[in-house]
């Protein structure tokens, strides 16, 4: 109860230091800003995508924003492939696919300009996406919605029946979580109501071979194993990340779309 007593003065006194705190950050904020491309500068942003020419020209930027930064670790693996590429277009043009397709989703509010979000109500081809926090629905922007049926359906063939999907473990700018189009997902629930925790049950693999390495010893890692290749070998994904690519990702799969961008990451 001791909690919830918060004096006047502990009051001002909290919000003075969160004051100071905003001012140093619009301090460094301009500085940097100054010296070069600050980080946060979106230049995506100074386009409106009307056109499909438009939507190209704003993800041709986001790609060439976010680089090539996973390049560089072993045993990664790149793919090409330009028929499976996530379509760069407007979103009016993404959302009626959705609609032709059946998925009368909802639009959510908190919609960014390159991609609006949906709230995926109910299960997806028998699969439930659920979010950890309040097991509710999940929003995703709509280039991700498009391509849920298939990765569910994918998701069957493995036996799962429910996504335990988190709040990004680190949000950074350079993430597609930024539009909605990325996925971390902590666990996955099976049909017999075995729960893959990814934290617990994925085995590293020493190599970092992901799907060219040894087999898991244990089933459920196996299955984990199965779903992540299964991903990526079927292009759903823009990106298959698992436990192998880093300790950040040590408890997670990250999963995202990257509209215009023929490549294909696993690690
Ligand atoms: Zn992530």
């Amino acid at each position: 109860m001791r909690h919830g007593t918060v004096s006047g003065r502990g009051r001002s006194a909290r919000f003075a230091v969160w004051c100071a705190a905003v001012l140093a950050l619009a301090a460094g904020r301009s500085a940097a800003q100054d010296a070069e491309q600050a980080p946060w500068y979106a230049p995506w942003r100074a386009i409106a995508v009307r056109t499909p020419e438009d939507a190209e020209r704003a993800w041709a930027m986001v790609r060439e924003f976010f680089g090539n930064m996973r390049q560089g670790h072993a045993h990664e693996v790149w793919e090409t492939d330009r028929e499976r590429m996530p379509p760069a277009r407007p979103l009016e043009e993404c959302l009626a696919a959705l609609a032709a397709d059946g998925r009368d989703w909802p639009r959510a509010d908190r919609a960014c300009r390159m991609s609006a979000q949906v709230r995926i109500a109910g299960p997806v081809e028998g699969v439930a996406f659920q979010s950890s926090r309040r097991s509710e629905a999940i929003e995703v922007g709509c280039e991700l919605a498009i391509r849920l049926p298939e990765l569910a359906r994918l998701l069957r063939e493995s036996g799962v029946a429910r996504v335990r999907v988190g709040p990004p473990a680190r949000f950074s700018l350079k993430s597609y979580h930024r539009f909605g189009l990325a996925l971390d997902v902590y666990a996955l629930t099976l049909d017999d109501g075995t729960e893959l925790v990814v934290e617990d049950d994925y085995e590293l693999q020493g190599d970092r071979e992901t799907c060219a390495g040894a087999e898991p010893d244990g089933e459920r890692a196996r299955v984990l194993r199965e779903v992540a290749c299964r991903l990526f070998e079927a292009h759903v994904l823009s990106t298959v990340i698992t436990p192998n690519y880093n300790a950040g990702h040590r408890n997670h799969f990250h999963w995202d779309v990257r509209p215009g961008d023929e490549r294909f990451y696993l690690r």
